[in-house]
């Protein structure tokens, strides 16, 4: 056998790009907030809470918890324990905002486990699903996985301000990312999506076919390349500035990062803590969406609220679509 090895044939693999589809998303809104968020290291200081994410994550904790006890244990009467268990009470204005805020999570909570089936378990609940490409290691945090008939469902929970629509739905590179790695990881079909929109009690659908989810993966390698360039520009010494943009969008009247980003905080006033639960029907433009997931939860605290109930429809975080949270 010949001692002269074949070109390339030891090779190092490339490394795969590690990623969330909150991270890419990150990246696609806007390079600067992607560099403050996950390459600068300290991490540059972060704003206050914001309620919209508390609110948010108490809701998504409750639900989890609501399919962590026995089915038959179930029922519309658990719902205001498991909601002060887990409240997490940062960022509203005051308490009277926030009694009102869990008083429409509650709401919200009765009317929705009221159409679901006790008896039903999903696939999944908060669960990390993962896969690979030729060049990204994937991974999230999907809100729940149901199995219809021989397929998986994504279903991926929605608190915010808008109700949304299947283009929402169709549009979520997050949402396709989800379906493409439980479609992996427990071997079995997943194509649809859906946004539960709890403030409204409807539900946002789209059917992916294979192209579109290819589509979807596609657009998530050109993204993580992107990344993964300007990351690499920032090591070989181009300004860090120069490596990520700000890219100023209405987004940065709410992004954490603005008080150390001139451009963004020139551009947009910023938004109070609490300014998502208030306002307008339709909320005011640009708000970010990240009610939708228990990241970003801090403390949890079960003081500053009853468990009287009353529904007001219209709390919760404006905006459309949403990057789900890591996860
Ligand atoms: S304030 Fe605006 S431009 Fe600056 S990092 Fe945040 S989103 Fe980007």
């Amino acid at each position: 056998m010949s001692g002269v090895q074949q070109p390339g044939l030891f090779d190092a693999p490339q490394r795969l790009f590690s990623c969330t589809p909150s991270r890419l998303g990150s990246y696609e809104d806007c390079p600067r907030r992607y560099r403050f968020t996950y390459v600068d290291r300290p991490q540059p200081p972060k704003g206050p809470p914001w309620a919209h994410n508390s609110l948010g994550a108490s809701v998504h904790t409750a639900l989890k918890n609501w399919y962590g006890t026995p089915a038959e244990r179930r029922g519309p009467e658990l719902l205001p324990k498991l909601l002060r268990a887990t409240w997490v009470s940062e960022g509203y204005r005051d308490q009277e905002q926030e009694r009102e805020a869990y008083r429409r999570a509650l709401a919200w909570l009765e009317t929705y486990v009221d159409g679901l089936d006790p008896e039903d378990d999903p696939v999944g609940v908060e669960r990390t699903v993962a896969t690979k490409t030729a060049t990204l290691a994937l991974s999230g945090r999907v809100d729940r996985i149901d199995r219809r008939g021989d397929d998986l469902v994504i279903v991926d929970y929605k608190t915010g301000r808008s109700e949304l629509d299947g283009d929402d739905a169709r549009g979520s590179r997050a949402l396709a990312l989800y379906a493409i790695a439980a479609q992996r990881t427990f071997r079995r079909r997943c194509v649809r999506v859906e946004l539960h929109h709890l403030p409204t009690g409807t539900v946002a659908a789209h059917e992916h076919t294979e192209e579109s989810l290819a589509r979807h993966l596609r657009r998530a390698e050109a993204t993580a390349a992107d990344a993964v360039a300007a990351e690499r520009a920032l090591a070989d010494g181009v300004a860090p500035d120069e490596a990520f943009p700000a890219v100023p969008s209405p987004r940065c009247g709410w992004c954490d990062f603005r008080r150390v980003c001139p451009e963004g905080s020139a551009a947009w006033p910023a938004k109070e803590p609490w300014a998502a639960l208030e306002g307008r029907a339709d909320g005011p433009v640009g708000a970010p969406s990240g009610a939708s997931g228990p990241g970003g939860a801090a403390t949890t605290v079960a003081g500053g609220v009853d468990e009287a109930g009353g529904r007001a429809a219209g709390a919760g975080v404006p905006g459309a679509q949403r990057r789900p949270a890591d996860g």
